[in-house]
């Protein structure tokens, strides 16, 4: 590739986004990031920021996750105002009913033992960490920007293509077509869907189905601590299991109650389902009665990217010469971010990625 091409990226969310930053930190500086809404406007931006170096060591993602845990204490390092902070974090069981004190005493200090039957240290703040996912994206485009990337608030509606080359895109607010040399679809769990309209020839298969999660954030009137919380809760119909992320700026965000509504074309038309949301704040009132007193600051919802076998597809789309994807990260899409956009970037630049072996998350799988 020459160095004056012009790469479109598809997706402003965490994945465009570090993809943009690295490429331009390699020396690339002639980027467009296509945002439909906003930077940081859907999962990126309302995700919980949970951080794990080696929650997925028994799993594919083992080189991934590490190599993209390491890239999140450089940036740390890089940039100290993104509310990066090291944590320990706890499973903490709690029941509906009333547990007798004396033998449920929990090392947190704001956790209420009244309805906690066990609490278990789950890893160390020298493993696990939590970062504000919207500080981070805002501060890597914010980087990315200076050194010449640009961002259009545009949704890419159409792609021409020639000889096996896309060539231009179309936006939806512009009848002209945009030309690109390289386009990259990090569209979130809108790449499926987009790959399939735009690239029938390559016959990706659908994710098993689109996940929702729901996310509430709540201001407590007491202050709380720093421990991430994994909640096992039992009520009298079964198991459910938020989790628990108290926020720098003195606000504690909840997530779980997951469902499978049909993803909406936009963002700004997801509506989470508020009973949904009173719920994960009751459940968590179980682990700290601050909690279910607190102010209600957001009640949310988003989508997971997901993929057919439940790992990333990162790489170059089979039958294309110039076209390039990056999605299903699932849960662990702030975690993997960071390692995703520097592995892509050396892929695109070099040819190979150095960062870590990204060749078992290839598009090529599903041929
Ligand atoms: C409730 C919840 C909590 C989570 N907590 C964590 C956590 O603690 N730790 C962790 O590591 N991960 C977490 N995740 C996962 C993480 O949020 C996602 O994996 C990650 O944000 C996905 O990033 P993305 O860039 O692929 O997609 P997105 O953030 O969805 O970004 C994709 C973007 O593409 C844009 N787009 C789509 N189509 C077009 C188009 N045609 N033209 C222009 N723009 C388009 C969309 O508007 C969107 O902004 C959580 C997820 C959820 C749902």
């Amino acid at each position: 590739m020459k160095s004056s091409d012009h790469i479109g990226i598809i997706g402003g969310g965490i994945i465009g986004i570090s993809t943009a930053f690295y490429l331009s930190g390699l020396g690339h500086d002639n980027i467009t990031i296509f945002e439909q809404c906003g930077i940081a406007c859907h999962s990126s931006g309302k995700a919980g920021g949970f951080l794990a170096r080696k929650w997925c060591d028994e799993t594919d993602l083992r080189g991934l996750a590490r190599a993209s845990y390491a890239l999140h204490m450089e940036l740390k390092s890089e940039f100290p105002d993104l509310d990066y902070r090291c944590v320990d974090t706890f499973q903490v069981n709690t029941s509906e009913r009333r547990s007798d004190k004396s033998d449920t005493q929990t090392p947190i200090k704001w956790v209420a033992e009244d309805h906690v039957t066990a609490t278990k240290l789950l890893d160390t703040s020298d493993h696990t960490a939590k970062v504000s996912p919207k500080l981070l994206c805002n501060k890597l485009i914010s980087v990315a920007k200076s050194r010449g990337v640009k961002v259009s608030i545009s949704k890419v509606v159409d792609v021409k293509k020639s000889d096996g080359h896309v060539t231009h895109l179309l936006l939806s607010n512009d009848s002209e077509y945009v030309p690109v040399d390289i386009l990259i679809v990090a569209a979130g769990p809108w790449t499926t869907k987009f790959i399939h309209q735009h690239f029938p020839e390559y016959q990706l298969p659908a994710p098993r189905a689109q996940t929702r999660a729901h996310s509430v954030v709540l201001r407590p009137r007491s202050s709380v601590g720093t421990e991430c919380l994994f909640q096992y809760h039992t009520t009298t119909s079964g198991t459910v299991d938020p989790e628990i992320y108290p926020v720098a700026d003195g606000t504690v965000y909840v997530c779980g109650e997951v469902d499978y509504v049909e993803l909406p074309d936009n963002p700004l038309d997801i509506k989470p389902d508020s009973a949904k949301c009173d719920d994960l704040i009751s459940q968590a009132g179980y682990a700290a009665n601050c909690l279910s007193e607190a102010e209600v600051v957001t009640k949310q919802a988003c989508y997971l990217p997901g993929s057919h076998d439940d790992l990333p597809i990162i790489g170059r789309v089979p039958e294309s010469r110039n076209v390039w994807m990056a999605t299903g990260h699932t849960f662990w899409g702030i975690l993997n971010g960071p390692a995703t956009g520097k592995c892509l970037a050396e892929l695109i630049l070099f040819g190979k990625s150095k960062t870590c072996d990204v060749a078992p998350f290839s598009p090529d799988r599903f041929l």
